[in-house]
Parts: C-alpha cells; sequence; structure tokens
C-alpha cells in the first residue's frame, strides 16, 4: 500500500517530525509529493493540516511491524503541487538558517490566499480600511507626554501611525496584534479616523502602453551588460552588484540583461522594494516584453495573484516581478534574478520566517546555476563589503547618461539659524533659494522626515543625541518612566534633565507636521502653488500617483511630503530639494540606523537635477559635522562606508559578528522574565569566547496584544558549529519551557524593540 510521509503544520517546533499515513484507494490520483492534506492528529480528534514530503511503498507486513495503527489521510487539499523535492530542501535550509518550523518556510512558496486553517490571520477581506491620524503628530506626542493618554496600546497604534504612511486596519490588527476594538477607541477619542479604501490594486488595468526598444548604451552601461551578458551565458552561478549613482541608467541595463537572459531560453525574476512597485517601474517592463510579464504584488487581490502564479506555474511568462515574496515564484529554468535598490530594508521579512531575501536568492541562483545581480545607488554595507572583498563581482556606473549631473548639496546648521533668531523650521537659506524657483519657474520638493522621532532624546540647543557608552547606538527614550535603555546591552539613564555636552535643559523629540509646514510656505510667499504627500492625502488608491502627475503638469512650486516622496520618479523640473528633520534618522537605536539613514536621505537628494537643468539640496540639521552628512554632502558614498565598516569592526556588528534574537513571549510577565533567565543561563553555560551573551531585557514595547516579551542578545561569528551549538541549547530550554511561554530566535534582525 502506499504510505505518505506527512509534515505537519504546527506552531511546536519540536515537531518538526513527519508522520505516516496511509493513502487510501480513492486518493491515489490526487496524491503528490508538495501538496497539501488533512489528516487526524493527536490523541484527540483534531483534523490538522499537511504536506505531503515523500511518497513510498509499504507492504502490511512492514506496515504492521510499526507497533502502531496507521490512520488514513482525510483529503488531498491542493489540486496542484507548487513544491517538489527541491523546493522541500529550500523549506529545510531557511528552516536551519533562520530558525523556523520547516512549515512556515513551505508557507513561502504555497500560492497566495493559502490560508492554512488554523490561522484566523489570514482571512482576507475584499475591502480595505485606512487608519488615518486627524491630529498632528505635535498634539499626539504632547498629549502622551500629559498622560492624556495613557494605554500602551493606544500609544503604540498612534506612534505606529505617526511613522508609517499607508496603513490598513489589516496591518494595525495582523502586525500590531491591536484588536479592533481598540481601534475603534481610538477613533471615538478623536485621534484616528477609517477610510474606506480599495484593497485591489491592478497594475496591469491600465495597461495600453507603447512598446519601446532598447536604447543604445553608453559606454559605462555597455560594459556592464557585456560582463554580465557573458556570465548569463555561461550559466553559473555568479553574485554581482552593480553600484550605481542615481539616475546612471540601472534600469536600462536589467532590462537589456533579461532580453539577453530570454535568448538563452531562459527566466528572470525581478525583485523590487513593494514601494517602488508602482505602475511606473512596471511600465518599464512591460513596454520592454509586453505579455511576458506576471506580476505579485501584495495589494492584488488574491484570486488576481492566484492567477499570476497560475501563469508561472504554466511557464506561460518568462518574467516576474515583485516584491520580496515573489523570489518564491514557482517559475522553472531560472538564469537571472535582479534585485533593485538592494539597499531596501524591505527585502528582510519581519514576520517569521524572517529571511532576508537576498540570502535566499543567492541560495536559488546557486542551485540553479543562476546570475543574481544586485543594483543600488548606496548598497547595503554588508553587500558593498563583499563586493570590495571580492567575494561578489562589482561593477560601477558613476555618470548619468546625456547632460545630467549630480546634486550640489549644502548642509545647513540649524543651530546657527536659532542663534541668529530664526525660529521658524525653514532656514534662511532654504527659503531663499525657494524663492528663487518660483521666481525661474523651476520646481522644489520638501522631505520631511517623521521615522524615528519619540523614540530617542537629543538637545535642542546643541543636538547633543544621548548613546550608550558601550554600544555607540542611541538609547531608546522611555517617555512613561524618563528613562533611556541601550536595545544592545541594557544600560540605562535615569531622570535625565540636563545635556551632559552643554547643560541646557532643552532636551526634547519633537515632530514637525507636513500641515504646519504647508501653513508656513502659505505665509511666507504670496501666490505659491503647495501640494502635499502624506497619510491624509494619499488614501485612495492612485492618489500618490496622481498628485505626482499634477506637480509635473501643472508645474506646481512646491511639493512636501514623508518619504513617500523619496522614491522612484523622474520630474524634470525639480531642481531644488530641501531635506527637514534628518537628526532623528541620524540617531535611531540599532546598528543599521546608519546606514539606513544615508541611503535615505542620499535618495531623496538624487530628486533634484535628474535632466538638463542642474540640481540643489540643502539639508537642515542640528549636527553638521555629523559624518553621514558630510559623507552625503561630498556625494561620497565610499568616505561613508569606510567609517561605516569601521564602527561595525569596533563595536562587533555584522558583517563582523551576527546578532541572534531570542525573545520570550507570554502572558505572564512573571513567568516569561523567569523562563528569559533560564534560557539566558541554558545560553551562558559553558559558554566559550565564541559568542557573548547579554543578560535578559524588555524591549521598548514590553506588552504587545496582551503578552509580554523579553529579549536576549547573544553577539557571535555564525558557522555550522554555532549553530548547532545553538540548536542544542534550544533543545535543552524546549525540555524545560513552561508551555504558556514561546521562543522565537531570529538571525540579524534590522530592527530591535
Ligand atoms: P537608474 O535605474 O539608475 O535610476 P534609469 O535606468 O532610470 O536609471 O535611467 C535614468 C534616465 O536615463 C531614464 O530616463 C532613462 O530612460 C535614461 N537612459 C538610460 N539609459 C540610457 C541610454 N543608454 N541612452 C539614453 N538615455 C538613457
Ligand atoms: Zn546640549
Ligand atoms: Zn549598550
Amino acid at each position: 500500500m502506499i504510505i505518505a510521509k506527512v509534515l505537519i503544520n504546527t506552531s511546536v517546533k519540536s515537531l518538526n517530525k513527519v508522520y505516516d499515513y496511509i493513502v487510501s484507494e480513492e486518493l491515489l490520483n490526487d496524491i503528490q509529493i508538495g501538496k497539501r492534506v488533512s489528516v487526524s492528529f493527536g490523541r484527540g480528534k483534531n483534523v490538522e493540516e499537511g504536506i505531503v514530503v515523500k511518497l513510498l511503498e509499504e507492504t502490511q507486513e512492514e506496515v504492521e511491524k510499526k507497533g502502531y495503527k496507521l490512520k488514513e489521510i482525510l483529503e488531498v487539499l491542493d489540486e496542484v503541487s507548487y513544491v517538489d523535492e527541491e523546493r522541500l530542501k529550500l523549506a529545510k535550509y531557511i528552516s536551519y538558517l533562520y530558525f523556523c518550523n520547516v512549515y512556515d518556510a513551505l508557507k513561502l512558496m504555497f500560492p497566495p490566499g493559502t490560508a492554512s486553517k488554523n490561522s484566523s490571520k489570514s482571512v482576507h477581506t475584499k475591502q480595505d480600511t485606512q487608519v488615518v491620524l486627524i491630529k498632528s503628530p505635535d498634539e499626539i506626542m504632547q498629549d502622551i507626554e500629559n498622560n492624556v493618554i495613557k494605554s500602551a496600546k493606544h500609544i503604540q497604534l498612534l506612534t505606529f501611525l505617526i511613522y508609517n504612511d499607508y496603513v490598513l486596519t489589516s496591518d494595525i490588527i495582523d502586525g500590531l496584534g491591536i484588536s479592533r476594538a481598540v481601534i475603534n477607541t481610538v477613533v471615538k477619542n478623536g485621534y484616528i479616523q477609517l477610510k474606506k479604501v480599495e484593497k485591489e490594486v491592478d497594475l496591469l488595468k491600465d495597461y495600453h502602453v507603447e512598446r519601446t526598444y532598447a536604447k543604445t548604451p553608453t559606454p559605462e552601461q555597455k560594459e556592464v551588460i557585456n560582463k554580465i551578458g557573458s556570465y548569463i551565458y555561461d550559466e553559473k552561478y555568479r553574485q554581482c552588484l552593480i553600484f550605481g549613482v542615481t539616475g546612471s541608467g540601472k534600469t536600462e541595463v536589467y532590462l537589456q540583461l533579461i532580453e539577453k537572459v530570454l535568448n538563452q531560453g531562459k527566466k528572470a525574476i525581478v525583485l523590487v522594494p513593494e514601494i517602488s512597485l508602482t505602475y511606473q517601474t512596471v511600465t518599464r517592463f512591460l513596454s520592454r516584453f509586453g505579455n511576458n510579464v506576471a506580476i505579485l504584488h501584495s495589494k492584488m487581490t488574491i484570486a488576481k495573484r492566484k492567477e499570476e502564479y497560475k501563469r508561472i506555474k504554466q511557464g506561460k511568462v518568462d518574467i516576474v516581478i515583485g516584491a520580496r515574496s515573489a523570489i518564491f515564484a514557482p517559475i522553472d529554468d531560472l538564469g537571472l534574478v535582479i534585485i533593485d535598490e538592494e539597499h531596501d530594508s524591505s527585502y528582510y521579512s519581519q514576520t517569521t520566517p524572517k529571511y532576508s531575501t537576498k540570502d535566499i536568492a543567492a541560495y536559488i541562483c546557486k542551485t540553479k546555476d543562476a546570475v543574481l545581480v544586485l543594483g543600488s545607488a548606496t548598497p547595503e554595507i554588508i553587500t558593498y563589503n563583499k563586493a570590495k572583498n571580492g567575494v561578489i563581482d562589482l561593477f560601477e556606473m558613476k555618470t548619468r547618461p546625456g547632460v545630467a549631473i549630480l546634486p550640489k548639496i549644502e548642509l545647513i546648521d540649524m543651530r546657527q539659524e536659532r542663534v541668529m533668531g530664526n525660529t521658524s523650521v525653514l532656514s534662511s537659506a532654504l527659503k531663499e533659494e525657494i524663492k528663487k524657483n518660483i521666481e525661474n519657474h523651476e520646481q522644489t520638493m520638501i522631505f520631511l522626515n517623521r521615522r524615528g522621532y519619540t523614540s530617542y532624546l537629543s538637545c535642542k540647543d546643541c543636538g547633543y543625541v544621548f548613546k550608550c557608552p558601550n554600544c555607540d547606538v542611541s538609547m531608546t527614550y522611555h517617555k512613561t518612566n524618563n528613562l533611556l535603555l541601550c536595545h544592545y546591552c541594557s544600560h540605562v539613564e535615569k531622570n535625565i534633565s540636563t545635556c551632559p555636552q552643554c547643560e541646557s535643559d532643552h532636551i526634547s523629540s519633537g515632530v514637525i507636521g507636513t500641515q504646519k509646514l504647508e501653513e508656513e510656505l502659505q505665509e511666507i510667499y504670496s501666490n505659491i502653488s503647495i501640494l502635499r504627500m502624506d497619510a491624509d492625502t494619499t488614501v485612495a488608491r492612485d492618489s500618490h500617483q496622481k498628485i505626482l502627475d499634477k506637480f509635473k503638469s501643472e508645474n506646481i512650486n512646491v511639493l512636501v511630503g514623508t518619504q513617500m516622496i523619496s522614491k522612484g520618479h523622474d520630474i524634470a523640473n525639480v531642481t531644488l530639494v530641501g531635506i527637514l528633520g534628518v537628526d532623528a534618522l541620524l540617531s535611531l537605536n540599532d546598528y543599521t540606523a546608519s546606514e539606513k539613514a544615508f541611503s535615505n536621505i542620499y535618495q531623496v537628494a538624487g530628486r533634484a537635477g535628474r535632466a538638463e537643468l542642474p540640481g540643489r539640496v540643502l539639508i537642515q540639521t542640528n549636527d553638521t559635522a555629523n559624518y553621514i552628512l558630510n559623507s552625503i554632502e561630498e556625494n561620497d558614498y565610499e568616505k561613508f562606508f569606510d567609517s561605516e565598516i569601521e564602527y561595525r569592526k569596533t563595536f562587533g556588528y555584522p558583517p563582523f559578528l551576527d546578532i541572534v534574537l531570542f525573545e520570550l513571549i507570554g502572558g505572564d510577565f512573571k513567568t516569561v522574565r523567569e523562563e528569559a533567565e533560564k534560557l539566558y543561563y541554558i545560553l551562558i553555560q559553558e559558554s566559550s569566547n565564541e559568542y557573548r551573551v547579554f543578560s535578559p531585557k524588555s524591549p521598548y514595547i514590553q506588552k504587545l496584544n496582551n503578552r509580554y516579551r523579553v529579549n536576549i542578545i547573544m553577539k557571535t561569528k555564525l558557522n555550522t558549529q554555532i549553530y548547532n551549538k545553538i540548536y542544542e541549547k534550544i533543545g535543552i530550554f524546549n525540555s524545560r519551557k513552561k508551555k504558556n511561554v514561546s521562543l522565537c530566535v531570529s538571525k540579524n534582525p534590522t530592527f530591535i524593540n
């Protein structure tokens, strides 16, 4: 008879085991490796979902010898199998590398909307609701400070909205674990509003783009295309970084590389950050390759995504474009994977499995003898480090095609402005330049950073930011008990009232609002036309694009916006970019903060002077000596890299050391704390100098969805031996662990809170 080995979908880590089930006659035709099945599992009558990982023929005798009675598979759930032996192997690799269940890794490869039975979280509604702030960040911060807003959940929800621009209720419920009831209370209290939005984004709907043809490459482009083209021709694994300044024509290079891979009879996956997966980006690929492209976007309806998945699986398209998860698209004959804007943090998954897309892409390309191309104007430090050390190939593109040149960047000292009596959020230099631009009918963009506010503390007079003496990252400010905490080593400072540098008592974490800025501009200039792009003005699904179109076609003077304005558009008449509120970016409390700040600010600066007219960029700051800003000012990535890599080396961060985060989660704080102590002692037992474990500590948000969390951090250089050791210790802990506490382990989390 046929026996199926089934991996059960369970959150219990120790159950990463497979169980035997009998395949009955009537299921023989349907059963296949990689299909999901339902089986009864355990002593009770629980019906669980599982996946078939092996099929084998066994005699009645062999089955009887097992000493227990085998159950039958109840039902085959999938029509098509999306998981073959190779993908099973990939899932096991992911599970090992990122400390997760094999089943969790397999879920990445299931077609969209394959909701697991036990998870109510993956139920999707047709219509979505956007959550919009109706009070300014200023007012909210004040209310938090004055204890008007007390509930930790309310604070969490509101600060999340301050940092993030397009937030749906589902993001809050699934992502933050905040209930609908809590959202409704905050609505009632007058802080937020709910707006219905269409869930669906159909990037193909208006598909009537003109066909375009390859441009004659510039000498720089030609060299890259020829060289990487020869790798594609060789059909051997190779990883390349295209380090090209903004607007240097990287996308054109991608397009011509794809042409080469198609000529080779092979296929390509193109990954872009979720935020730049816009009609504009997609159009560039559609106009070159037409219907040969499938798009995977998380805001498309599940039905639509399923359809695309099917087209890919059936071999109907040769090119897949999508965000992070598109790396798992069921594509055969893969010859090329392109990861555009490879520095973007969306390539790190923030939910289990917390994987790095670039690492997975490298693994896949290796197994398929495919070429992996990463592209960026501001590569991630670990990527560029590999390129410099010859681990991956480096290609540089230093000029823009045609006459466009890089913009001139200048830092404006806001401390000086205050000394001169200027209390406005705009410096006098920026005011002057805006005036010139209005007179010359040239356009201006003003970027207002809101990310990172409220979680740090700084001196308004001298710009000093409170940093941890041990780790050289800025400490997180806990408002409720007025203390600063380091996320890495648990160093605490209490009752902060004066600046250690200048003894001023002007210490704060303030937020500038887009609306306030708009009003101020109206006041200063008569007859100015202004558009604003932030969470409030981009409720409708295509409003983002509409605002940009209007800005461009009506030659509007100024566009004011949050991080939304930083990506992926090319407006020839924008010659001035003002960047405000960057100080918060310079001091986020994790080791990747600096590189995020660098790329973020540098990318915004790159919006100026994209065509004939030269551009200028003014960056307002309290910290004109900051090395990040100085490197940006000099258009010098290399300079930034050199100091950053030195810092990582000195303080033991990736790529020199890895960080392993152990999160303990449970409903009772005392128990979680005790279990954390237990794990801590297991981890430090017979510890060698190969790793260092820091004592347990509570994260910034201690209580999430009524569950408490305590973190333990380990610094080490991960290798097989260390992995084995960690798994051994996790095993010991799991065997002694209390049931109502769970452990979640992640590797090099880019954000620890
Ligand atoms: P990047 O992806 O590096 O930001 P793009 O590929 O978007 O750069 O190119 C910037 C601009 O230059 C685009 O308008 C593009 O059409 C144009 N461009 C790129 N390559 C060429 C070329 N070889 N000849 C003429 N124009 C080009
Ligand atoms: Zn000071
Ligand atoms: Zn520290």
